[in-house]
């Protein structure tokens, strides 16, 4: 992956920059590094260095919204790829959204009514609720706390200490 994590001044992480723009953040001061980890961006005249992890000088307040927008993505990283029935750890693939309250009953696609399900567990609690198909929430369903920062690829190595994973 060629990018740039960028935290805020209080290190939570905020986004993903391309080289561009982490070199122009760097040139004008705005930003310093985190880490020792460079990559190289290579321009006709000259090349420079840039750090895998910048941190922002300044505070930058992330507006938050009421809610952050749902997001499929969004629930499986707020749940860990974790089922919330049984506790398996999916991968990406296996990993499916459960609607707590199903769709067919009106239940709808927000962040507290859905959640990281297992495709057994999806498959078993069908067009039921929790309660009728037996099965215990081991999570409860909350907006996240952040927006969180989707990544998909490798992520480095440098960017594992600011990404808690
Ligand atoms: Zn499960």
């Amino acid at each position: 992956m060629t990018g740039v994590l960028l935290l805020n001044a209080t290190y939570e992480p905020l986004s993903i920059l391309s080289l561009r723009r982490a070199a122009r953040l760097l040139l004008k001061e705005r930003a310093e590094a985190v880490t020792g980890d460079n990559v190289w961006l290579v321009g006709p005249e000259c090349s420079l260095a840039i750090p895998t992890v910048l941190r922002l000088r300044y505070y930058v307040n992330v507006p938050r919204r009421n809610s952050p927008a749902w997001t499929r993505r969004g629930v499986l990283e707020r749940d860990r790829y974790t089922c919330a029935y049984c506790g398996k750890k999916c991968s990406p693939r296996e990993a499916t959204i459960d609607h707590i309250t199903p769709v067919s009953r009106g239940g709808r696609s927000s962040w507290g009514n859905t959640v990281t399900a297992c495709f057994r567990c999806n498959q078993r609690k069908a067009d039921r609720t929790p309660h009728e198909a037996g099965m215990k929430l081991l999570i409860e369903p909350k907006l996240p706390r952040t927006c969180y920062l989707v990544i998909g690829g490798d992520v480095p190595a440098a960017w594992k200490l600011w990404l808690e994973l």
